[in-house]
């Protein structure tokens, strides 16, 4: 099975769909990256706060995958953006994952209240620079963040990795990367199973339409919507399943009906506001 790619600003490539790893306990992560790369994933998505980046830097070294085959993201914590700390955090993330270089580092939240996200961002680029990465991005910024490094940097992030599904669809972060070649990537892809948005007509429709679960529905209008996805589960049969999104395809119609399911008033939401978090 091939994983289509997307091309990001920087002229890199992305898997559109790879396994993440919040919540995975760290003494269970080898074993469930090791089975996601034994059935097929080739992308995936971490954090220094996950706790569990040697874990997946051992499935990683087990593997036999040629490096240039796996893309792997990690993310700086939000108390390391200041002076030369992230030069040391992702040395420190580096050494967990046996890697040389990582596919894509992120600043995890504008935490802008401190007012040092900008610092964060520029220090990436020296670090994207320095090769240490490939590509550079953010996670959980809003427009008005997104803004200020754009015009402080010169740079535009590849990414922006936000909190995306069906009950929560971010419509005015999307125009903006749309508009400035900013790649989505959508977490909490299934809405971290806080909704019933199994149950939800639109969904549970395509799925029984197309013959798929309704995970599988809201997979693949992800996809087709043209955001990166990375779901979670530690269930083998869930692995392959989430895998198993690339033999349907949701009609224009399917795909307007889960549209419409955002009340546009934020109350979609599972995780927290970017500005509350410090
Ligand atoms: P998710 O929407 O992927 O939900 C995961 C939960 O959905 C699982 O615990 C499981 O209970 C359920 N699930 C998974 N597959 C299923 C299936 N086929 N059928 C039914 N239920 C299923 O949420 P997530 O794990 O929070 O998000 C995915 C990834 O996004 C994370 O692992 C992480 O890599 C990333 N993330 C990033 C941030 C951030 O701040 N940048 C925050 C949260 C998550």
């Amino acid at each position: 099975m091939t994983i289509p790619a997307l091309e990001l600003n920087d002229g890199t490539s992305i898997p559109q769909l790879g396994y993440g790893v919040f919540k995975v306990p760290a003494d269970e992560t080898e074993r469930a990256v090791s089975e996601a790369l034994e059935i097929g994933y080739r992308h995936i998505d971490t954090a220094a706060i996950y706790g569990n980046e040697e874990g997946v830097g051992a499935a990683i070294a087990s593997s036999g995958i040629a490096r240039d085959e796996l893309f792997i993201t990690t993310k700086l914590w939000n108390d390391r953006h200041h002076d030369d700390e992230p030069n040391r955090a992702i040395a420190e993330s580096l050494e967990k994952l046996g890697l040389e270089q990582v596919d894509l580092y992120l600043v995890h939240w504008p935490t802008p209240a401190k007012d040092d996200y900008v610092h964060a961002f520029a220090k990436l680029i020296e670090l994207r620079d320095a090769g240490l990465t490939r590509s550079i991005g953010v996670s959980n910024f809003l427009v008005p963040h997104l803004e200020r490094i754009v015009a402080e940097t010169g740079v535009t992030p590849a990414v922006n990795q936000i909190e995306l599904h069906p009950a929560y669809q971010q419509r005015d972060i999307v125009d903006w990367a749309t508009a400035h070649g900013v790649r989505i990537e959508s977490w909490g892809p299934l809405g971290q199973g806080k909704y019933d948005l199994f149950g939800t007509p639109a969904i549970a429709d395509a799925a029984a339409a197309h013959d798929v679960t309704p995970a599988q529905a809201v997979l693949r209008w992800h996809l087709q919507k043209g955001f990166i996805v990375f779901p979670k589960s530690v269930r083998p049969e869930r692995l392959r399943e989430n895998l198993d999104v690339f033999g349907f395809e949701l009609s224009d119609a399917e795909v307007a009906a889960i549209d419409a399911l955002d009340p546009l008033d934020g109350s979609g939401r599972v995780g927290s506001h970017p500005n509350d978090v410090n």
